[in-house]
């Protein structure tokens, strides 16, 4: 568009291209499941800011507490308790999994996993966390010691990088990262066998229920059932990263929740500040205390307008049970997908909840991750806004908000398989 390429002209030139608009569009507003360009042209949002907007942008709950809370006080900083703090801290711990939970609070999801590696540390005496292959936890150093990818961890030196991925075994229909497929579909032997696993000094083990930026991969049913049991019998902490599957996601509250096993540290972050950076470890007493004043602060952790809106998120998710309502969308969607027909192309709809991926499994053009881009652009041109992933960015994401309508779920099907078919609408 002609103000997206002015747009571009003037922040291209002076932005570090560690982040780039490969997407090719600029948003200026957002309401409801709805974002508008610069030329004001109306998109269905699919990507709800990276899975941050679960109740959608702007909802008028959030956006009252926000807009009260600012005109009061924007900020105070961590060595002041302050009302808005307080209430999230309380609302929060009636929805954790522990009798006696603490939180500690932080602003992004990567800094909150810095400190969850750091509690971790100072609760066992052990100094290594293990992550998942295909697993994503942010980029900073201390994160990069448990994501993945290998050209994510290439700039880092500090800090060890190799040999720390474990197996992740996925639900059916799934591609296990990192090996070969129809492998990986449960909790296996290659887990327990994997020389890092059960090592002497394991802290313990972080892993997502669903890997959001792995190209939403679900773990196999059974994976946390069986990891609580082993990590517990090694005296090892078992951490679930719920920065994307956490708050409704899934289908449920959190992410573990479906498999009813309790947790010994949890991570959060994205849909709890309503479009604010907040972002929180949460355990029981007996571990988030084992960190010792200091150790963990910064400047705009628990950010009063960023707190105020959690509050806000949370009664919105609790009372209009979100959870519940993203559960029955993802089938909807799960459905449609699978009932497509297109010639040369087979799908495979992965995830779990609004945390959906369409795989393309195969495609008329040899290079699946080429032919992704064409649909997700021609998607983009019937005002449809998806991203793509998955190690071979094969997968076309579905997070939208979790109060998206039926509606508007098949809307994204039909787009979805007019661009499979090669033609914007
Ligand atoms: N963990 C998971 C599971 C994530 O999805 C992300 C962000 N995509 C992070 C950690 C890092 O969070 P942030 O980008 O807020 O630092």
């Amino acid at each position: 568009s002609p103000a997206l390429r002015v747009l571009a002209a003037r922040e291209s030139p002076s932005m570090a291209a560690t982040i780039g608009n490969d997407i090719g569009v600029a948003l200026t507003r957002g309401r409801g499941t709805r974002v508008w360009d610069e030329d004001g042209r109306e998109y269905l949002d699919l990507t709800a800011g990276s899975g941050v907007h679960a109740l959608g942008h702007a909802h008028p709950a959030v956006l009252a507490a926000m807009q009260a809370q600012l005109a009061e006080f924007a900020h105070g900083g961590w060595q002041f308790s302050c009302p808005a703090r307080a209430r999230l801290t309380e609302r929060l711990c009636t929805v954790l999994p522990w009798p006696d939970p603490m939180i500690l609070w932080c602003t992004t999801g990567s800094e909150a996993v810095e400190a969850v590696l750091k509690v971790a540390r100072a609760a066992t005496g052990r100094r290594q966390v293990l992550g998942f292959l295909g697993g994503y936890h942010g980029k900073t150093s201390g994160a990069l010691t448990v994501t993945a990818n290998a050209a994510f961890r290439a700039d880092v030196t500090e800090v060890p990088v190799a040999g720390l991925s474990l197996p992740y075994p996925v639900a059916p229909g799934h591609v296990p990262p990192g090996a070969a497929p129809g492998r990986g579909h449960r909790f296996g032997q290659e887990i327990l066998d994997h020389p890092d696993f059960g090592g002497a000094d394991v802290a313990g083990l972080i892993v997502e229920t669903v890997q959001g930026a792995g190209g939403m991969q679900a773990a196999a049913p059974g994976l946390l059932t069986e990891l609580r049991r082993h990590t517990a019998e090694r005296g090892q902490l078992l951490i679930l990263d719920e920065i994307f599957t956490g708050f409704g996601r899934t289908g449920a509250m959190f992410g573990f929740c479906h498999e009813d096993v309790q947790p010994d540290l949890v991570v959060l972050g994205k849909a709890l500040g309503g479009g604010l950076p907040v972002a929180a470890v949460a355990g029981p007493r007996e571990l988030l205390g084992a960190l010792a004043p200091l150790r963990q602060t910064s400047t705009f952790s628990a950010n009063p307008v960023a707190c105020a809106a959690g509050v806000a998120v949370l009664d919105v998710l609790q009372t209009q049970q979100m959870p519940a309502r993203a559960a029955v969308a993802g089938q909807r969607l799960v459905d449609a997908v699978r009932a497509l027909q297109v010639p040369g192309v087979r799908l495979e709809a992965i995830g779990r909840g609004l945390m959906t991926g369409v795989r393309v499994a195969q495609a008329p053009d040899t290079d699946r991750g080429a032919f992704t881009r064409g649909v997700v652009r021609r998607m983009r041109e019937a005002g449809v806004l998806a991203l793509r992933g998955g190690a071979d960015g094969a997968v076309i994401k579905w997070t939208p908000p979790l109060n998206i309508s039926d509606a508007d779920l098949d809307l994204s099907v039909e787009v979805l398989a007019a661009a499979l078919g090669g033609q914007a609408e």
